[in-house]
């Protein structure tokens, strides 16, 4: 049984399918999955349909790329949604320097969101794409406890990461040939730090690359750590859910 830590059933491409990839999901072994949210609108999204669903969570917040207008009623409105019982956690958010939101806004909005979630005390899910001292220094003075999304740095940074709480989540990258980085993450880091995930519709993994991706492909991140491991796929899957039932606090009676 596989737990996909980041899905976007929420997004313009997938909603409207979203029974269907659900029913593949179910299909595959896959049982678990958490919809993370990055605006508003995909926020209240993921909440509707982890209403919908017994086995679906969702974050809520707002991402670096989306947050230029961002103003403080709408992260007290993401606050309120973050109440939900469904809500296992404030995401995605982050730092982002590849696009050019610019960065005093990116940093204001991300301190108030790390801010909300140790207040809310729900872990954070983040996204960093060229920004990584940047975040990692943000991160460390925060104190607290999150999944660095889509991972793509480098092993020793993911060192760092789980040092100062955070797992290390892994995305259809880990599948491509030339993917050394993420190949080596998958390799050395040990199992009980490692989450797998989708982040469809984009990033498909080996055999679809290219393709839109859809969650039930997470069975090929696993498969791949599996091999690169050389253990079984079965240990893959179990631990990495044990891991998202623990980052996402599931493991008593109230979610
Ligand atoms: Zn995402």
């Amino acid at each position: 049984m596989y737990f996909n830590t980041h899905t976007h059933l929420n997004s313009e491409e997938q909603y409207e399918r979203r029974d269907e990839l659900i029913k593949r999901c179910l299909e595959e072994g896959v049982t678990q999955m958490t919809v993370v949210g990055y605006d508003l609108e995909s926020s209240r999204l993921g909440v509707q349909i982890a209403h919908e669903y017994d086995f679906v969570y969702c974050t809520v917040g707002i991402s670096p790329n989306d947050c230029e207008e961002t103003t403080d009623e709408d992260l007290e409105e993401i606050k309120e949604l973050a109440k939900d019982p469904k809500v296992v956690a404030i995401g995605e958010i982050g730092l982002d320097y590849h696009w050019d939101v610019p960065h005093d806004k990116q940093w204001d909005v991300f301190a108030k969101q790390i801010a909300m979630a140790k207040e809310l005390d729900l872990p954070i899910v983040i996204h960093s794409r060229d920004a990584s001292e940047d975040t990692y220094r943000f991160l460390s003075e925060a104190k607290h406890r999150g999944i660095m999304h889509c991972y793509g740095g480098s092993y020793e940074m993911a060192l760092r990461y789980i040092d100062i709480g955070f797992y290390i989540s892994l995305a259809g990258p880990v599948t491509f040939k030339n993917a050394r980085k993420p190949k080596e993450v998958a390799t050395k880091v040990p199992l009980t730090s490692l989450l797998i995930e989708t982040d469809d519709p984009y990033l498909s993994p080996v055999p679809f690359r290219g393709k839109r991706n859809e969650p039930a492909n997470v069975i090929y991140v696993a498969r791949q750590i599996a091999e690169l491991k050389g253990i079984s796929v079965e240990e893959v899957a179990n631990t990495t859910k044990h891991n998202a039932e623990t980052i996402f606090d599931l493991n008593h009676g109230d979610k």
